[in-house]
């Protein structure tokens, strides 16, 4: 097969590579689409170590071209969309159910070789199959999908509710969109407005531009109260957090899913003084079914986050175009991507 293999810092080639084995209890899966991300890139310059050399690219699906004996929950030929965190299973950790946060857990593409070839062998429980009517480019978004859905699931939103979005990435459009799905009223805020035209296309009933007037004041606005009942933070910026705090009600939810590595001031007079949850949200424990169900559904669209495409020999300008700030998710489509 052909791979894109990551020999040290930004030093990725295309070259011929073995094929994966097949091992017990996994799936061999020509891949279709996979998705690249502030992870893969952070992996690329190096700045997030890895073993070299690695295969990256965690956000994959393609087809089933074949199974270890006695694996059932997926068909030879079937189209599957890849879960590529899997844990231990073994740990009191996995044991009470909390398999995101297992120590010893495998990420696909990171820890292990992923989707950034012709080919990936995945342990058989990581491969959802996709429904029929859903095409490759909307079921693409399922992993970052299945991240939203956690981080907003946990914010526990109602019908009729009034949310922030922080950030207008990925992260943000989708949340979006399963916060619409959750009956929640929206706004969106972001340091740029190059994105409130699809933000608004994605259900959006507000947007406010970062630094264009208090966010406060515009988060009291679209409330009609002392702010909003609850925040989802998908920017990953210490700034972020504190904003996600100016924007919440009194007796609000925030949701922090970015992972700001510079230390980061909170105003813990606030969070107290106005009895703000502030809840963490790492990933996706059973959200895959649910975020394909939201795809397949139609209630939440992954295709038009989709800026870029290119083949796997051109993975390199994919690389640059994820820098690009017109980008949102730049994909690397196989031969027969439907
Ligand atoms: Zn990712
Ligand atoms: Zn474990």
């Amino acid at each position: 097969m052909k791979a894109a293999i990551l020999h040290g810092p930004r030093d990725l080639r295309v070259e011929p590579a073995a094929d994966p084995r097949v091992d017990a209890d996994q799936v061999l899966v020509r891949v279709a689409a996979a998705g690249l991300c502030g992870t893969d890139y952070s992996i690329w310059t190096g700045d997030r170590a890895v073993a070299y050399p690695r295969v990256m690219g965690h956000e994959f699906l393609g087809t089933v071209v074949a199974a270890a004996p006695g694996v059932d929950r997926v068909r030879v030929g079937g189209r599957v969309v890849v879960e590529p965190n899997y844990s231990c299973g073994r740990c009191p950790l996995c044991r009470e159910g909390n398999r995101n946060l297992c120590l010893q857990r495998t990420a696909v593409g990171i820890d292990v070789d992923g989707g950034f070839a012709e080919l990936a062998c995945v342990p058989a429980r990581c491969a959802w199959p996709i429904p029929s009517g859903l095409g490759d480019e909307d079921a693409l978004l399922a992993e970052p999908l299945a991240v939203v859905v956690r981080a907003v699931d946990r914010a526990v939103p109602l019908a009729g509710e009034t949310a922030a979005v922080l950030g207008a990435g990925t992260l943000g459009l989708l949340a979006l969109q399963v916060l619409r799905a959750r009956g929640a009223r929206v706004l969106v805020v972001s340091r740029s407005g190059r994105r409130f035209g699809l933000a608004r296309a994605l259900g959006a009933e507000a947007t406010h531009e970062a630094g264009q007037g208090a966010a406060d004041t515009a988060a009291r606005g679209f409330s009609g109260r002392e702010g909003v009942d609850l925040v989802i933070e998908t920017a990953g910026t210490a700034e972020a957090v504190s904003q996600a705090l100016a924007l919440v009600r009194p007796g609000g939810r925030v949701v922090l899913t970015g992972l700001p590595h510079e230390s980061t001031p909170v105003s813990f007079f606030t969070v107290v003084r106005r009895e703000v949850t502030i809840t963490g949200s790492m990933i996706y424990q059973d959200e895959f079914p649910e975020a394909v169900r939201l795809l397949a559904q139609g209630l939440v669209q992954g295709r038009p986050l989709i800026t870029h495409r290119f083949s796997l020999d051109a993975i390199g300008e994919a690389f640059g175009a994820h820098r690009d700030p017109a980008s949102i998710k730049v994909a690397i489509l196989g031969q027969g991507a439907a």
